[in-house]
């Protein structure tokens, strides 16, 4: 057999193996018991729930998981991908258009399988926790909406970068590189502005106390505020949350709607606090450097791949191809991926730490910090009580309970 092969599909199944591990414990780590710290936020009857919609939000990801591996592994070992790269040629287009072809198929097809996975999830799910607000004219529009930018944005850049690989010879990977650095920096520059809206109301704050209050803050940290706005998150679920997006002057923070509504002003502005934490802590800025560097490794290695035959022989290919080489080396690289993924979620955890403190010694009232995660943590139904191991490969965020206990420990 193949080394390829052999690395893939053992790097695959472990991989799953090692998630349904995680889940495994994450679920016995369960506690019947309402942690102390909760007493006053949460009734027995939330607290059983929450552990219910982990419950069943897992098997719905083993589900899910299972399902989609076993479609790769069949559709692989079948001679599809081969099967598909023939057809894809035999229209007669150069490498790019026909990379366009192979690659769309596999996209759409892609979604189309894990299309009633997303409606049970949203439908099913998130309907019977009361998280639900989508209809099927939202859903449907999304969709729609999802599939012109992957035309309009996506299939641009993916027709680029098969192109440089294909005439720019030797240092195809370095101008790869910077084309993709380029075209991210412009669309974190242009998606609150034209991307967001298409799918969100974005308004500006109102007058009022909730602004007044957040101005205040904004300047006592001295933070130019450029823009607050109000999301209405509502449309689709009533969980809440806040972010940030942008740079320069399109530098904006965006309250969902459904925060406004269950927070009230100091809590609220403690929220605020912790994002713009991230903002002076260079969070934002890290993430970006991490990412480009990170980038830039990936299409050197791209373009040594590309040149093996034996990772083509692997999937059963007759003919190599940039294209059909970027898939591959996709999945032979997705370890490497996982591993780094594991290193980035501790880093983003580390950040979220920093970002609270930095909240709690900014603000009036620190406790409100801890209000206002434990108030989240209740609306959002989230796991209380997750096992280390499922922390340690998924949570960017840390365990509430611990992020509560450094935010007490940083002004005490
Ligand atoms: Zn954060």
């Amino acid at each position: 057999m193949n080394i390829y092969t052999i690395i893939i599909l053992a790097a695959i199944v472990a991989e799953f193996l090692l998630s349904v591990v995680a889940n495994a414990l994450n679920l016995k780590s369960l506690s019947k018991e309402l942690p102390g710290e909760f007493e006053d936020v949460y009734d027995e009857d939330t607290y059983a729930r929450s552990q219910q919609y982990t419950r069943e939000n897992t098997r719905f990801g083993f589900i899910a998981g299972t399902f989609n591996l076993a479609v790769l592994i069949a559709f692989w070992f079948a001679g599809g991908f081969n099967w598909l790269d023939q057809w894809a040629r035999s229209f007669g287009y150069g490498e790019v258009i026909t990379g366009l072809i192979f690659i769309g198929v596999l996209v759409i097809g892609r979604s189309l399988l894990s299309l009633p996975f997303s409606i049970w999830s949203t439908f099913v799910i998130e309907e019977r926790y009361g998280f639900n607000q989508t209809d099927a004219k939202t859903f449907v529009s999304d969709l729609l909406k999802g599939l012109m930018l992957s035309i309009l944005i996506g299939a641009p850049l993916l027709a680029g970068i098969i192109a440089f690989f294909v005439y720019g010879g030797q240092w195809a990977w370095v101008w790869a590189w910077l084309a993709v650095t380029a075209f991210s920096m412009i669309m974190q520059y242009v998606a609150p502005t034209w991307i967001m809206p298409l799918f969100n109301k974005f308004e500006p704050l109102g007058d009022g106390e909730l602004r007044q209050a957040i101005e205040e803050y904004a300047e006592k940290v001295d933070f130019p505020l450029q823009g607050i706005y109000v999301m209405d998150g509502s449309k689709r679920s009533s969980k809440s949350n806040a972010f940030f997006t942008g740079f320069g002057k399109n530098k904006r923070i965006a309250l969902f709607d459904t925060l406004i509504e269950k927070h009230t002003t100091e809590e609220l502005v403690a929220v605020l606090a912790h994002e713009i934490g991230h903002y002076k802590k260079k969070h934002i800025v890290k993430n970006m450097v991490i990412t480009v560097l990170h980038t830039g490794i990936m299409f050197a290695l791209l373009s040594l791949f590309l040149q093996v035959p034996a990772l083509f022989d692997a999937f059963f290919m007759e003919q190599m191809s940039v294209y059909a080489g970027l898939l591959f080396f996709g999945l032979l690289y997705s370890p490497v991926e996982s591993i780094l993924g594991i290193f980035m979620q501790r880093l983003s955890r580390k950040h979220e730490y920093e970002a609270d403190r930095y909240a709690a010694n900014t603000i009036e009232k620190p406790e409100e910090m801890v209000n206002v995660l434990k108030k989240l943590s209740k609306d959002n139904l989230s796991n209380l009580t997750p096992h280390p191991f499922y922390v340690f490969l998924n949570y960017s965020h840390p365990p509430v309970l611990r992020r509560i206990e450094e935010i007490r420990s940083a002004w005490s």
